[in-house]
């Protein structure tokens, strides 16, 4: 659609439409109260977590009104671009906003608007922080979805590169929002304030830019080759299970170091440093698993268009130099336990390369 009036006005009342329905579930849903990680003057803040019974809501609202009266997401993928223009007004809208209700406590105009001036606003009681991951992910997911429609209506035909673009991605996003208590220890959420740099990654560049496979795969009707068929699941299931299996045992075993790890108590160096499971095999298979679902579902564009390759090899750059660095940071932090770690899981992310 052309950026006129009429399109950025309809852009805004499906965006304004979305966020606010998402605002007010997230107030009012129940949701299981979860304490975050510790601050700095040793307090701990409260969150209700809902974001899962809201993903669920979003799918089964959107499968019900398709089924039942004939809805249809297609509107969204043709609004792409007054949609972009329309988010990106709102993120730096925010952005001021925020730095207004919040400058007494930032550390400058520039830093304040650019990193942000609070460390958790809230609004009604929602986390802004923490809610805004809603919108970013399930926006994508929208977004996404958006192209099957209009694919759909445009090529009388669903692909099969698209239904497995669908399927890999509503479950790397459900999959998100079922463990979403694992954000409250991410450093985003632990140390960033909430600024620019936050809100325009939530709100613009991952809807906008991680769809870009769902883009590409408009007009790709033909058939994948039959062994892309098999080893794309494949790939994404090994992917899978890296990527949510390593996650969670840190997890579980930062909560309790006396869980249990594939069937036996978690194995340490030093009392702080876990040698169960993923990882006693390598430091950073989280980061392989991530890497691999992501090429899955980008190698379902085939090789025509170079552009939905851009995502992965982002990603693999953001990976491959984050483990660099925290390999930095963990040999300063834990010394020689660190040491001999790395002679038990000898690799970062792929056996004998990196
Ligand atoms: P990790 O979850 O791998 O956490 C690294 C930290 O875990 C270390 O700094 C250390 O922190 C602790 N740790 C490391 N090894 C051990 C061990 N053996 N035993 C106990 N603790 C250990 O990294 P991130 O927080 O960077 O990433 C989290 C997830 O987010 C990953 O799955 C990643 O793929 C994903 N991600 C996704 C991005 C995207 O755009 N899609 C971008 C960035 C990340 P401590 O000091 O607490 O011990």
């Amino acid at each position: 659609m052309p950026l006129t009036l009429q399109t950025l006005w309809t852009a805004t009342l499906m965006f304004g439409g979305f966020v606010a329905v998402l605002f007010v579930a997230s107030a009012l849903l129940p949701g299981s109260r979860q304490q975050g990680a510790e601050l700095a003057d040793g307090t701990r803040l409260t969150y209700k977590l809902n974001g899962f019974l809201i993903f669920l809501l979003t799918v089964a609202g959107v499968a019900i009104a398709t089924w039942r009266f004939g809805f249809s997401l297609a509107p969204v993928a043709r609004h792409f671009w007054p949609l972009f223009v329309v988010v990106n007004l709102f993120a730096f809208a925010l952005t001021g906003i925020l730095y207004l209700t919040g400058r007494r406590q930032a550390e400058g105009l520039w830093r304040g608007l650019f990193f942000g001036a609070k460390l958790n606003p809230n609004w009604l009681g929602v986390d802004l922080k923490m809610f805004s991951y809603r919108p970013s992910l399930i926006g994508l997911m929208v977004l996404n979805v958006s192209f099957a429609y209009l694919q759909f209506e445009v090529h009388g035909q669903l692909s099969q590169p698209m239904l497995l673009f669908q399927v890999f991605f509503l479950l790397y996003i459900g999959n998100y929002f079922q463990y979403e208590y694992g954000m409250l220890f991410t450093w985003d959420v632990i140390a960033e304030r909430f600024g620019w740099m936050l809100i325009w990654g939530d709100y613009v560049l991952v809807p906008f830019f991680y769809s870009i496979a769902g883009w590409t795969l408009l007009d790709r009707t033909e058939p994948l080759p039959t062994p892309a068929l098999f080893a794309l699941p494949a790939m994404y299931l090994l992917g899978f299970w890296l990527f949510r299996g390593a996650n969670e045992q840190k997890h579980r075993y930062k909560r309790d170091p006396q869980a249990r790890i594939w069937g036996r108590p978690a194995q340490t160096i030093g009392g702080r440093l876990l040698v169960s499971g993923f990882w006693g095999v390598g430091r950073h298979l989280n980061y392989t698993g991530e890497i691999l679902m992501y090429l899955s579902w980008t190698l379902t564009t085939g090789f025509e268009q170079p552009w939905p390759y851009i995502l992965p090899t982002w990603l693999i750059s953001l990976l491959v130099h984050r483990a660099w660095r925290d390999d930095r940071r963990c040999r300063a932090k834990y010394g020689e336990l660190w040491d001999a770690y790395c002679k038990r899981a000898k690799f970062r992310m792929i056996p004998f390369i990196y």
